[in-house]
Formats: structure tokens, sequence, C-alpha cells
């Protein structure tokens, strides 16, 4: 039989409006969440023109099975998701295609604890969608549709209700915050001035077509909140992705920070906090954020690639703070998902108490590393995989997730795509010239595998 055909990736369904993602694809997405959860269902959107659309067909599916419908409005993933455990929501819906292009938009599931769906409430999803096993109910049945206005606030006040707001308010920080458009701007500005920082707001207006620049906190796409930071004398910047829950920071200097680099400071100084404290990330992040969490005194736990993964085993081990080097970074004690607008507020909190954001990065060791890719047909991944192995049984290798290769200090990551028909090669060293070796290396390998076997 045939593999169905997979609906949802890392992160979602993504597609492109008109194509994939169309106003009955959402209904019947509708029809197969409410089937499969039961109960009230929390749904909001990132700052798309296609999202009424979609929101509208995805609200008509979800109360045609009987599911009431709390319409939290434009709102950032993490508040949709704080909306549904404040409400004991059974689900939620979030309309979004996060850093995408503006042609694309896309529908991620959300689980009754707040967390993203894991992979096997996916697929059950799956199986309801493409099975058309929806649940009908009758006239007196169907769910009803509410709004809610006030949800982005409660978000926004449980989160000053995680920091330390006095000592932000002695620091006088100025922050220099990029909303990028999206639906950051509903929120952090406000919080951000409720903490007593003094704040200056590029793209704040939620707006689809992206004017100020695409979505994704690229460098190149932050050169004017890095010349801001710079003109300004700003103690840091920061900007969101569209959906705003991921945050990336620039120094005082007007240096942009890398996701693993914001990570690892901000574990470093939670786990001084809270001694003893752990932290999960991947086998994929670099090794600074261990690092620096191990140096204050505190543990690393790593795991497979995926935020969800990362925030199921935050809550199974009690971790303080968990995520991936992309700048999405989760707090347990806020929720247990990435949050740009907390994650913003934790750095303000940390420099408001330990000071210059560049001096705090200079104690991150640095790790150099190298990504290549390769294609191979799906069928033939397992296959591969195993040869692989096999050739590195002589060396330590961690089958957490593909397989990561030690060799000495230095390692490397080879894992399947679960959506391209490609493998990913990862590497990491302290010598820049040894991690591109070492994925070239792999590269080869990964070559003769495929070429041999075909
Ligand atoms: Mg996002």
């Amino acid at each position: 039989m045939a593999a169905q055909r997979r609906l949802f990736g890392t992160n979602g369904i993504r597609g492109v409006i008109g194509k994939e993602m169309t106003a009955s694809f959402a209904m019947d997405m509708g029809c197969a969440i409410g089937s499969y959860f039961k109960g009230n269902v929390v749904i909001g959107t990132d700052s798309r023109t296609s999202n009424e659309m979609l929101k509208s067909a995805m609200i008509a599916g979800l109360a045609s099975t009987g599911c009431g419908v709390i319409d939290i409005g434009l709102a950032p993933t993490p508040s949709v998701q704080h909306a549904v455990i404040r409400s004991h929501s059974a689900a939620g819906v979030m309309i979004t295609a996060s850093h995408n292009p503006p042609e694309f938009n896309g529908i991620k599931a959300i689980d009754s604890d707040g967390t993203e769906l894991d992979f096997s409430k996916e697929l059950d999803i799956e199986n309801v969608y493409f099975g058309k096993r929806f649940r009908k109910v009758d006239w007196k049945s169907v769910g009803t549709i509410q709004s809610d206005s006030e949800a982005n606030l409660r978000y926004t006040q449980a989160i000053e209700d995680r920091v330390d707001g006095g000592s932000i308010r002695k620091a006088n920080l100025k922050i220099i915050l990029d909303c990028a458009n999206g639906v950051a701007g509903l929120v952090t500005p406000r919080l951000l001035t409720d903490l007593g920082a003094k704040v200056t707001v590029l793209n704040a207006q939620p707006d689809g077509s992206f004017p100020g620049h695409p979505s994704e906190p690229t460098p190149e796409n932050l050169v004017t909140l890095i010349q801001m930071v710079k003109d300004e004398g700003a103690s840091f910047g920061v900007a969101h992705d569209g959906d705003a829950d991921r945050s990336v920071f620039v120094d005082e200097k007007g240096n942009y920070v890398t996701g693993d680099k914001s990570f690892a400071v901000l574990a470093g100084y939670l786990v001084s906090k809270n001694p003893g404290a752990s932290v999960v990330s991947t086998v994929a992040t670099s090794d600074c954020v261990g690092d620096m969490v191990v140096k204050n005194g505190g543990k690393i736990v790593l795991t497979r690639v995926g935020s969800p993964v990362v925030a199921r085993k935050m809550k199974e081990i009690g971790a303080i703070f968990g995520g991936e080097e992309n700048g999405g970074l989760i707090y347990a004690k806020h929720q247990y998902c990435r949050d740009a607008a907390m994650t913003t507020a934790l750095m303000a909190e940390l420099v408001a108490e330990r000071g210059s954001l560049a001096k705090l990065l200079q104690e991150v060791p640095v790790y150099h590393q190298a990504k290549l890719k390769i294609s191979c047909p799906n069928d033939r991944k397992k296959e591969v995989m195993e040869a692989l192995v096999e050739t590195a049984k002589h060396k330590k290798i961690d089958l957490t997730d593909g397989v990561k290769i030690f060799e000495d200090k230095d390692w490397v990551i080879i894992r399947a795509s679960g959506t391209e028909p490609i493998f990913r090669i990862f590497s990491q060293s302290r010598s820049e010239d040894r991690a591109e070796a070492l994925a070239k290396d792999y590269l080869w390998k990964l070559q003769q595998i495929i070429g041999d076997s075909s």
C-alpha cells in the first residue's frame, strides 16, 4: 500500500493560497480537527491577507461537528496557546504560515495543554481527513461561535507577571523592536512599555503584504533594526517572526545574535537563578547552549529535533527552559511553547540585571557549523541510513534523531527530511575549516552509499 500523503510538516500544515491552501481544504480540516477533539476550540490568526477566508471556513467546519469556537482574532501563536489553557478548551487552531512569503498560509493545531500537537495525533487527524470520517451533528448541537477580544491582553499580563518588572524599570532600557508587520505589534510594544522600557517600534502594523521586509528575521531582513540600534544607542534590538513565536536579538553594538547564542545566554542566566535546573535542547543544537548550562550548574538534556518534542520533554522532566537555535524558546514557568514576547521579556530582565548583552555573549563558547544536503528518494532513506550507521559503527554514535557521529570533540548529524527527498548534514567544530571538512566528508560518504546501491 502506498504511504498516505502527509499534511502536517515540521510546523503544522503550510501551502500556497489558491493551490493547496483553499477555503474547502480549511473547512474539511475544521471538520477533521472538530471530529477528533470534541469540545471548545480556540482560533486565532496572524496578519496574512487570506486569514479571514481560511478562518471562516475552519470555523464552519469546527461548528458543523459540534465544537464550540472561541475566536480571539489577530494573535500571536503563543497567545492562542495561552487562551487554550486558560479557557480549558479541547484544542486550538492557529491560521499562520509563520515566516513564509505572503502567498503562503497554514494551519497549526494545538493540544489541550497548549503544546503543539505531537506526531501521533497529527497522523490521527490526517486519517480522519483522508477518510472523510467527519462527525455531523443535528440542528440542536451545532457549535456556538463567540469572540474574545481580551485574550492578547491577558496573555501580555501573564508574561509581565513572570519577570522582575522592578529591575527592568530601574534599568531604563532602550529597546528597538521590529514586529515585521506580523502579529507581534499587538502585544510586544505594550508588554515592553508596561515593563518600563523605552521602546521604538518598527513595522508595528499587522499587514499580510509585509511591506517592511519579509517576515523571517534574517540579518538581511533586519538591516534597519541593526542600524537603529546603533544610531539610537539602544540597550538591544529584537525582531519577531510573522506569528511571534520566535525572537532574534541584536546586541547594543549592532551585532546580529544567532539563535543558539541568545538561547545560551538566557539558559545560563535562568539556570544561575534556579540552581540545578534542567534545560532541554536538541541533538542538532550547538554545544554552546549545553556548555553555558553546565557552567552555571545546570543539566542539559537533548532530544529529537522539533519544538513539540522539546516542550514535551521539558514537561516530563520539569525543565525550566528549552528550545532550538532558531530563536523559538520555551519558558516553563509561563507555558510549554515557543514564545517570542516571553523570550523578549526575559532578555530585558537579563540585560537589566547583568548589563551589556555584547559582553554576556563573549562568555558563550564559539562553535562553527556547516550545513549541506543531498538528494535521496524517500523509499531509499531507511536503507541508506542503515548503511551509513554501519560505516560508523566503530565510532561514538547517537541515534536520538538520524545519526550523530562524534569525531573527538567534533560531530556531524545526518537526518532524513520528513517532507523532502533529501538528507540534511549538519556538522559542528571549534574550527571553521574542520566543520566544513566534516560535512563534506559525510556528503561524500552518502554519495557513495546512494550511488552504490542504485
Ligand atoms: Mg513562527
